[in-house]
């Protein structure tokens, strides 16, 4: 099978919460005045990720986990931004409400290919398709050690892509990741197919809950 690699690019050194607003007047007009963004250093560590790797599985659970600004940050600092983010005081930035909607297309395209009912191919009346989960990958080719020396790759330069790649590889092999019916988080495919919780800990919390609620309605 041909290697899926993710060629990223990324700051690696930490990410601000930052708000356009009106003391930021030097702020370029395409700025959204008043909101959220994601500042981080100009991208200059170059990093490759290859698909069905422990750290490819530690990425997609992150994102599809991530809600507080603080989570997306550290991401957008160790793997780049999700969305394209604008030039700004010698980094980059990014709208945290766009970054929020890629990560719930994301979730989305999860849910989607866990409940069956995945229908993001229906022709519109025009004939054109689009899904916000279309992925594009170049074929590329590596040195590698073997006779011929040489190894194709299919590489994208997209997190997103990459993302969606990963989603898509673990419910095609049957492993999707089950979200903990206790804290809410993705757990780690390597749970059992019905598995509800994501550790003991998060069991031992519902079954505690459940009790204290049955006592409630008792009365
Ligand atoms: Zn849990």
């Amino acid at each position: 099978m041909t290697a899926v690699v993710l060629h990223g690019r990324a700051a690696k050194t930490g990410f601000e919460i930052r708000q356009m607003g009106p003391p930021e007047r030097r702020a370029p007009r395409n700025f959204a005045q008043g909101s959220d963004y994601i500042w981080t250093q100009e991208a200059l560590f170059d990093f490759k990720l290859y698909s069905g790797t422990e750290e490819a599985l530690w990425l997609t659970k992150s994102l599809l986990d991530a809600q507080t600004n603080e989570e997306l940050g550290a991401l957008a600092s160790a793997y780049g931004h999700v969305v394209c983010g604008n030039r700004f005081d010698g980094g980059e930035c990014s709208l945290i409400s766009d970054y929020r909607d890629r990560v719930n297309d994301l979730r989305r395209l999860h849910d989607l290919l866990q409940d069956g009912h995945f229908s993001e191919s229906d022709l519109p009346p025009s004939g054109l398709v689009y899904s916000p989960f279309s992925v594009g990958f170049s074929y590329w080719l590596v040195p590698s050690e073997g006779p011929r020396g040489f190894a194709p790759v299919l590489l994208t330069h997209s997190l997103y892509c990459f993302v969606c790649h990963e989603i898509i590889s673990l419910a095609l092999a049957n492993r999707p990741l089950l979200v903990c019916k206790a804290c809410g988080k993705f757990q780690r495919p390597t749970a059992r197919r019905d598995s509800k919780f994501c550790s003991a800990k998060c069991r031992v919390a519902h079954h505690r809950e459940r009790e204290k609620a049955k006592i409630l309605s008792n009365g």
